[in-house]
C-alpha cells in the first residue's frame, strides 16, 4: 500500500505496546516498524521480553496498551478479529505445536481447511509442493511420534506457510533440537529470507542471527535498547547492556 507521499507504509506497525503480567511490566512503550520482505531477529537475555512481543502480535497475550496494525488490515483486535488476523501470521513455536493425534499432511491441512475454508484439493496441492521442498513428501502420512525434533519441526514451519502469512513470527524455533538439527531447520528460514518472506525471529543462534538479519532488534527488560544492521550490531554494539549480552553469548 503506498501511502500519499509515495512511501511503502509498513507491513506492521507496533505503537505504543505495554504489557504486564501482574507487576511485572514485561513490554514497555514498544515501537517497532517491519517493512515488507524485512527479516528482524529480536536479541536480548532470557526474560527481556521477545516472546512475550511475539506473542502480543498475533493476541495470544492480551496488550494493556498501544496498538498493533498489519497493512492493509488496520489495527488487530479492533479493526480485524485476532481470529482472522492469525491467518495472516503464522507462528512457529520452540516446542512445534503439531497435534499428535494427526498425520503430518492433516497437521498442515488443519489450518487452511477449518479456518480458511479453502478447498481440500489446492491446499494439499501446496501443502505436497512445500513437504518437497524441504524433503518431507514421503513422511506425509506419519505421525510426528515418527519424526525427529529437525523434522517435526521443518513440518510446523511449512504448517504456518500454508496458510500464505504475510508474517512469520518464529520463537526459538531450534532451542529444543539436538545440535545435528539446528542447520537443517535453519536452512530453511534462511531460504525463506531470500525468497523475501518478511519474519520477526527470537533466536539464540548468533552466527544464523547475523546471516539472515537485515535489522537486529537488542532488547532487555522489556524496551528496546537499541537497533542496527547486523554487521553494526555484532562488531560494534552501541550499548554496554548489548556488549555484555554478546560478550554473555561469546561472541
Ligand atoms: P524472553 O522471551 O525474552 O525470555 P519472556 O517474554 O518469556 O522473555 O518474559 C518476559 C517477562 O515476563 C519475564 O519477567 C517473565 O518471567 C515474564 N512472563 C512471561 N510469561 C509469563 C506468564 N505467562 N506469566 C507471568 N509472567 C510471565
Amino acid at each position: 500500500m503506498k501511502s500519499v507521499t509515495g512511501t511503502t507504509a509498513p507491513l506492521l506497525s507496533l505503537r505504543g505496546i505495554d504489557k504486564y503480567y501482574g507487576d511485572i511490566h514485561a513490554l514497555h512503550d514498544i515501537n517497532l516498524d517491519i517493512a515488507a520482505g524485512e527479516v528482524v531477529v529480536l536479541l536480548g537475555p532470557s526474560g527481556c521480553g521477545k516472546s512475550t512481543l511475539l506473542r502480543c502480535i498475533n493476541g495470544l497475550e492480551p496488550t494493556q496498551g498501544g496498538r498493533i496494525f498489519l497493512d492493509g488490515y488496520g489495527a488487530l483486535g479492533e479493526d480485524i478479529g485476532w481470529h482472522a488476523a492469525r491467518q495472516h501470521i503464522g507462528m512457529v513455536f520452540q516446542s512445534y505445536e503439531l497435534f499428535n493425534h494427526l498425520n503430518v499432511l492433516d497437521n498442515i491441512l488443519l489450518g487452511p481447511l477449518k479456518a480458511q475454508k479453502r478447498q481440500r484439493d489446492e491446499v494439499e496441492a501446496q501443502a505436497d509442493q512445500l513437504l518437497q521442498r524441504i524433503g518431507l513428501y514421503e513422511r506425509k502420512t506419519a505421525y510426528p511420534r515418527e519424526l525427529s525434533g529437525g523434522q517435526k519441526q521443518r513440518i510446523a514451519i511449512v504448517r504456518a506457510l500454508c496458510l500464505n502469512p504475510k508474517l512469520l513470527l518464529l520463537d526459538e524455533i531450534t532451542a529444543a533440537l539436538d545440535p545435528e538439527m539446528v542447520r537443517e531447520v535453519l536452512d530453511v528460514v534462511l531460504e525463506l529470507a531470500a525468497e523475501g518472506m518478511t519474519m520477526l525471529i527470537v533466536t539464540h543462534e548468533m552466527g544464523f542471527a547475523r546471516k539472515v538479519a537485515d535489522r537486529i532488534i537488542f532488547m532487555d527488560a522489556g524496551k528496546i535498547i537499541e537497533q542496527a544492521d547486523p554487521e553494526t550490531f555484532f562488531t560494534a554494539p552501541a550499548s554496554q547492556r548489548a556488549q555484555a549480552f554478546l560478550n554473555l553469548m561469546h561472541y
